[in-house]
C-alpha cells in the first residue's frame, strides 16, 4: 500500500513538474496492479480514482495556459489505460476471491466431515503399474503374486498428502503431521485389500469401492470401508482422496441383531420344545390309565378261582395296544423337536379325520354326543405325518366333548366337516358347546392357558405346532349361530388324484 501511494507521488511530481512530452500518466496502471496485489476490489477501485485525479489534476496546472490536442490525446490514453487495467484487475480480484470461497467451503467440508478423508500420492503407483503394462503384462494379480515383494513396495510408496479431524480421530492419532507418512504405516501386514485395488486400478477401473480393514495407531484392527476415485484425465496423482467410513458400529450391530436373532430363536425353539414335551405327558396320560385299567382288570381276572387266563391274556394285549399307542404318540412328538423330520407320506385327508372320529367314537358315544361327519373332499390328498394328524383331531374332539359337558344331553353334536378348494383343504369342527364366552381364541393356543379343573392347557397349542408342521394354520372362535365353537384348519393340498394316496383304513 506505501508502495503504490509513493509510487503515485512520483508519478504525480513527475507528470506535473517536468516537461517531458509523453504519457507519463500511463504509469499509473503500476499503482492499479500494485494495488490489486491486495486482492480487495474496493482498494483497487480507490487506487483508481485516485490514479485518475492525478492524472487530471497534473493535467489541469501543466497545461492550464497552453491547452494543446496533443497534451490532451495522452490525458484520454492515460484514463483509457487506468479503466482497462482497474477492470481487469477488478475482474481478477473477483476470480481469486471465488477461488478463495471455494477453496474455503473445500476445507471446511473437508475437515468437518463426518467421513474420514485420506488424500494420497499415487504418482509412483500409477507410473509403476504403466511401466508393468507397458512390458506386456497382462495378469497383474499372478504378476504381483510372483513378485511377493512389489505390492509392499508400492504400499510403502503412497505418501499421505493430507486427512481430516475426522481420519486423525478414527485413526488415534493427534496430528496431521504424524499421519503424514506412507499407506504402509496403516495398512495390516496381510491386507488383500489393497492388491485388489492395484488390479482395479490396473484394469482401468477409475472408481474402486471395498470393504477393508485398517490399524490404528494403537493397534486395533479397525474394519472399514474406502472409496476412491481417480480422475478420468490422469491428472491430480498427487492428491487422490480416499474417503473412509468406520464400519465398526455396523459390524457390532450386525453381530448384536445376529446374537439376537440366535437368541430369539433359541428363545422359541426351547419354548416350542416345552410346549411339545409337556404335551407329551399329556397326550400319554389317557394310554397310561387305560393300561393301568387293563392291569388292573388283568390282576383280577387272575385273582379267580379259577383264574381266567382268556380274559386276562385279552386286557394284557389291551395294555400291550395302549402300550404301542403311548409310543408312538412320543416318538411322532419327538420327532417335531429333532432336526429329522416327521414322517411325510401321502395322506388321504377324509380318511384321516374318519379315523381319528372313530377313536373317539366310544367317548363321544358315553357323552351322548352325536357325530355328524360330513367329509366332502375324498379327493383331497396331503403330504403329512398321520399319526401327528390324527392327534391333533384326536385332541380338538375331546376339547368339543368337554365343552358339551356344560350343555343339555339332546343338544350334543358334533359336526366334522372337509371340502377343499383352490387354497387347499379346510377343515372345520363344530361342536354345540358352550363357545368360548368372552375369551380371545388367540390365548387359549398358548400353552398351559386352560379353564378345565384337570387341564394342561397344551393341547390347542399342539395342535397349533402340528397344523404349522404341516405349513397350515388353525382358529378357534365362537360360531355366528352362537351355539358354541368352530376350530378350523388350512392345510395345503398335495396332490388332487385319490389314486396317488396312499391307502388308508378308516
Ligand atoms: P386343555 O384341554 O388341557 O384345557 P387345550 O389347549 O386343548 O387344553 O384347550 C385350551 C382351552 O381352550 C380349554 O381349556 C378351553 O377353555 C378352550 N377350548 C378349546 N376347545 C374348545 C371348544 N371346542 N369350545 C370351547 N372352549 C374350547
Amino acid at each position: 500500500m506505501a508502495l503504490a501511494a509513493a509510487l503515485a507521488l512520483v508519478i504525480f511530481t513527475i507528470d506535473t513538474f517536468t516537461m517531458l512530452a509523453s504519457a507519463v500518466a500511463v504509469l499509473y496502471v503500476l499503482v492499479i496492479v500494485l494495488a490489486g496485489d491486495l486482492g480487495s476490489k474496493r482498494i483497487v477501485r480507490t487506487a483508481s480514482a485516485v490514479c485518475a485525479t492525478f492524472t487530471v489534476i497534473s493535467f489541469l496546472i501543466s497545461h492550464a495556459n497552453d491547452w494543446e490536442t496533443q497534451a490532451t490525446l495522452r490525458l484520454l490514453f492515460s484514463l483509457a489505460a487506468n479503466i482497462v487495467t482497474t477492470l481487469l484487475l477488478l475482474r481478477r480480484v473477483g476470480d481469486e476471491a471465488a477461488l478463495k470461497e471455494s477453496e474455503h467451503r473445500y476445507r471446511t467440508i473437508f475437515e468437518t466431515l463426518a467421513i474420514a478423508i485420506w488424500e494420497n500420492d499415487f504418482r509412483h503407483v500409477m507410473a509403476e503399474l504403466t511401466s508393468i503394462r507397458e512390458s506386456g503384462i497382462t495378469d497383474l494379480r499372478q504378476y504381483l503374486a510372483d513378485h511377493p515383494g512389489l505390492a509392499c513396495d508400492l504400499r510403502r510408496s503412497v505418501r499421505i498428502t493430507d486427512v481430516n479431524q475426522t481420519a486423525l480421530t478414527l485413526m488415534g492419532i493427534p496430528s496431521k503431521q504424524e499421519f503424514f507418512t506412507s499407506l504402509d504405516d496403516f495398512l495390516p501386514d496381510r491386507d488383500g485389500g489393497f492388491v485388489n485395488f492395484l488390479v482395479a486400478l490396473f484394469e482401468g477401473q477409475r472408481d474402486f469401492q471395498s470393504e477393508t480393514t485398517v490399524r490404528s495407531r494403537d493397534g486395533r484392527l479397525i474394519p472399514i470401508l474406502v472409496a476412491i476415485s481417480f480422475p478420468k484425465d490422469g491428472t491430480g496423482l498427487d492428491r487422490i482422496q480416499a474417503s473412509i467410513v468406520d464400519m465398526t458400529e455396523r459390524h457390532q450391530f450386525q453381530e448384536a441383531l445376529e446374537a439376537s436373532r440366535q437368541e430369539l430363536e433359541q428363545a422359541s425353539r426351547a419354548a416350542m420344545i416345552g410346549e411339545i414335551s409337556a404335551s407329551i405327558a399329556h397326550e400319554v396320560n389317557q394310554p397310561l390309565s387305560a393300561i393301568m385299567t387293563c392291569v388292573q382288570a388283568g390282576t383280577r381276572w387272575l385273582d379267580r378261582t379259577p383264574p381266567d387266563i382268556s380274559e386276562a391274556r385279552a386286557a394284557l394285549q389291551d395294555a400291550a395296544a395302549a402300550t404301542e399307542h403311548a409310543a408312538q404318540v412320543v416318538r411322532r412328538v419327538r420327532m417335531l423337536l429333532g432336526k429329522s423330520k416327521s414322517e411325510s407320506a401321502k395322506l388321504s385327508v377324509d380318511a384321516v379325520l374318519g379315523e381319528a372320529a372313530q377313536l373317539k367314537q366310544k367317548e363321544l358315544l358315553t357323552a351322548g354326543v352325536e357325530l355328524q361327519l360330513s367329509l366332502g373332499a375324498p379327493a383331497a390328498v396331503i403330504r403329512g405325518d398321520k399319526i401327528l394328524l390324527q392327534q391333533a383331531f384326536i385332541n380338538i374332539i375331546t376339547n368339543a366333548i368337554h365343552a358339551m359337558e356344560t350343555v343339555r344331553d339332546d343338544s350334543r353334536s358334533l359336526r366334522v366337516e372337509s371340502r377343499q378348494d383352490k387354497d387347499g383343504i379346510a377343515i372345520r369342527f363344530l361342536d354345540s358347546g358352550a363357545g368360548l364366552g368372552m375369551t380371545a381364541p388367540e390365548t387359549l393356543f398358548k400353552p398351559f392357558n386352560t379353564t378345565k379343573v384337570n387341564g394342561m392347557g397344551l393341547g390347542l397349542a399342539m395342535c397349533r405346532s402340528i397344523t404349522m408342521a404341516h405349513s397350515g394354520n388353525i382358529s378357534l372362535r365362537n360360531r355366528d349361530d352362537g351355539k358354541g365353537a368352530i376350530v378350523e384348519i388350512r392345510l395345503p393340498s398335495h396332490v388332487d388324484e385319490m389314486e396317488t394316496a396312499e391307502p388308508l383304513t378308516a
